[in-house]
């Protein structure tokens, strides 16, 4: 029988897939919940704190205010499933907040917000790709000094090498052909912006050509998903990445059993939430 196909596809569901078949299925697919990660947690309140300050007046964006900004976005994550879901120590809680607040330390060093002149920010952007739906969220969409589109990626891991760089921005070429497709302008720039250790932006100037090729790039994972699904055939793919895998103890590679993760998977899902991708 054939697995059920994902109704959507997004940067990360795309790179999950070009990394590991077997990991995309119990994501995307069987749905296995996974266990909050302290980066992810942490990532997800810098971004929080950063879209606050962006709503504030140009002028007010200071370090000072980043600062009630992030106090505000570590609230919000208190009360948040994922962030209790990690069961910090107190000692480890004071960590989180100093890890964050270094992160927005650095951000400052990267760029002046008041120079910014932000359209949105964590924006969902969606279309269709014939019968697929593309969607990606788009941290922050700005207009520069010429009127020109740019989007900004914040990331909060470490930065890429200079060998990682070109492979890290592929993912934000989606973000344009994004762009194009649902606002009808392709950005003039495109950057990721890393908050982690050795702070940098890296850019890149989308083209018709590199976007034509994401679009393409895209369809063939897509038609890839759906011969997998066809023929539940999603295999794993031992790299690094496996070190901090939450689906190991289903995957085959490391003795477990995928069918145990479809369900487990089925059961966590309220039935009418089982055909979302
Ligand atoms: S443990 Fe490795 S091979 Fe197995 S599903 Fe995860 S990433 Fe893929």
């Amino acid at each position: 029988m054939a697995l059920p196909l994902p109704t959507s596809l997004s940067p990360s569901k795309v790179s999950t897939f070009k990394d590991c078949a077997l990991a995309f299925r119990f994501s995307a697919i069987d749905k296995l919940p996974e266990p909050p990660s302290m980066p992810a947690v942490k990532g997800t309140t810098v971004h929080k704190a950063l879209e606050l300050l962006f709503a504030d007046d140009a002028a007010d964006r200071t370090p000072d205010r980043a600062a009630q900004c992030l106090d505000a976005a570590l609230d919000l994550a208190r009360e948040g499933e994922e962030y209790q879901g990690l069961q910090l120590s107190e000692a480890d809680a004071d960590a989180f907040s100093a890890d964050a607040a270094v992160m927005l330390e650095r951000y400052f060093g990267l760029e002046d917000p008041r120079r910014i002149h932000p359209i949105g920010t964590e924006m969902m952007l969606e279309t269709h790709l014939g019968s697929l739906l593309v969607r990606g969220i788009i941290d922050r969409l700005e207009e520069d000094e010429n009127g020109d589109l740019v989007v900004t990626d914040y990331k909060t891991g470490r930065a890429p090498s200079a060998a990682q760089e070109q492979s890290r921005l592929g993912g934000v070429h989606f973000y344009a052909f994004l762009c194009e497709r649902v606002l009808g302008r392709r950005p003039a720039k495109v950057q990721l912006m890393y908050l982690g250790k050795q702070p940098q932006t890296i850019t890149t100037t989308p083209s018709e050509q590199s976007i034509r090729g994401m679009e393409k790039k895209v369809a063939a994972i897509w038609s890839a998903v759906e011969r997998s699904c066809e023929h539940e055939d999603f295999r794993p793919k031992t790299s690094a990445l496996c070190n901090w895998c939450s689906f190991q103890a289903y995957c085959p590679a490391f003795g477990g059993d995928p069918d145990v993760a479809r369900a487990l998977g089925a059961a966590a899902i309220p039935p009418a939430d089982t055909a979302a991708g």
